[in-house]
């Protein structure tokens, strides 16, 4: 059972204006004579992926079971042409389309009105089984707004998935800091924190140590191993991931690979590659020197997401390693 606990998949106006202009920029600055308006409106039909039909062959090719998809509300300060709503309603769209492949989380600012009641109405649905939050969009974790919205995810039991650690380009670093999130845990020591990329690419030691301080926290491994990373980079992951289990036991830690479906986002393979990459963790780590059990692996790679998801109805699959 492969369970991918942190993939995008997006429609066309999921991300805003001010992403294009920074994408448009960026490319015209790599060489002379090229224009931002020249690529500007081209950049988007490269990402979407608008029926999940390019994820599914994706997690088919890889032999990743399910994905739980995150929709990201970029908050107040940014301009999307489609608001936080019908995004998420999206990814609900595509896991009807795929049922047990599939599984929609929410994603809202925790600073939109009324944020902990449509948050309360998503969990209540049985559509939504978890939160998406994104700190870097402009909020402290810690923020009384925020606060609020992880009351109704734990009285839910329903995981939050946060951001940690650098954040996409454009957005400001320091919301995201693993201090950040050390109140929150102290405040709702029983809540599914999951601390999105474990703090990846510096902060894993501080991701754990929060983890430490709850009762329930869990590091996800997306971004810490990325599809071209060398042999040395392997090594020293399944390093920290021995003393993670360590330290808070492998049932707290998630696979997860931060996959985003369109054709011109991630390389060719990249799924299959990280898949590859995380399944010889064990072996890596025996090379380290430290241990990593195979039933250990095994759980990080989708038992542990299953039992993050204790209200999704799942539906057998293939290896019947699951059912519901
Ligand atoms: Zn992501």
């Amino acid at each position: 059972m492969i369970l991918d606990f942190h993939t995008h998949l997006l429609d066309v106006g999921h991300w805003p204006a001010e992403w294009w202009d920074h994408v448009a920029r960026g490319w015209a600055a790599a060489e002379p004579g090229r224009e931002p308006a020249q690529i500007r409106d081209k950049i988007e039909a490269g990402l979407i992926d608008p029926d999940g039909s390019r994820m599914i062959a994706d997690m088919d090719a890889a032999g990743v079971d399910a994905a739980v998809v995150l929709p990201i509300d970029w908050g107040p300060d940014f301009h999307s042409a489609k608001n936080y709503d019908v995004v998420v309603d999206h990814a609900i769209e595509c896991q009807h389309r795929y049922p047990g492949r599939l599984i929609a989380f929410g994603g809202i600012d925790p600073r939109r009105p009324g944020a902990p009641e449509k948050v309360d109405a998503w969990l209540r649905s049985g559509q939504v089984h978890g939160l998406k939050l994104y700190p870097n969009c402009g909020w402290m974790p810690a923020a009384p707004e925020a606060m609020a919205v992880y009351e109704v995810c734990q009285a839910h039991d329903a995981p939050i998935l946060f951001h940690t650690g650098h954040p996409l380009p454009l957005l400001d670093e320091s919301w995201s800091r693993l201090a950040n999130f050390m109140p929150v845990v102290e405040a709702f020591p029983k809540l599914k924190a999951v601390l999105g990329h474990a703090g990846a690419p510096c902060e894993f030691e501080n991701a754990l140590n929060v983890a430490v301080r709850s009762e329930a926290a869990t590091l996800e491994l997306s971004v810490c191993l990325w599809d071209d990373h060398n042999e040395e980079a392997e090594l020293a992951l399944a390093k920290r991931v021995a003393k993670a289990i360590d330290v808070i036991g492998a049932e707290r830690i998630l696979f997860g690979t931060d996959h985003v479906s369109g054709k011109r986002v991630r390389g060719p393979g990249f799924l299959t590659t990280l898949v590859e990459k995380f399944q010889r963790m064990p072996e890596m780590a025996r090379a380290s020197g430290v241990t990593i059990s195979d039933d250990a692996m095994e759980r990080i790679m989708g038992l542990n997401g299953v039992s993050q998801l204790s209200r999704y109805k799942w539906r057998a699959l293939k290896d019947g390693a699951v059912q519901g």
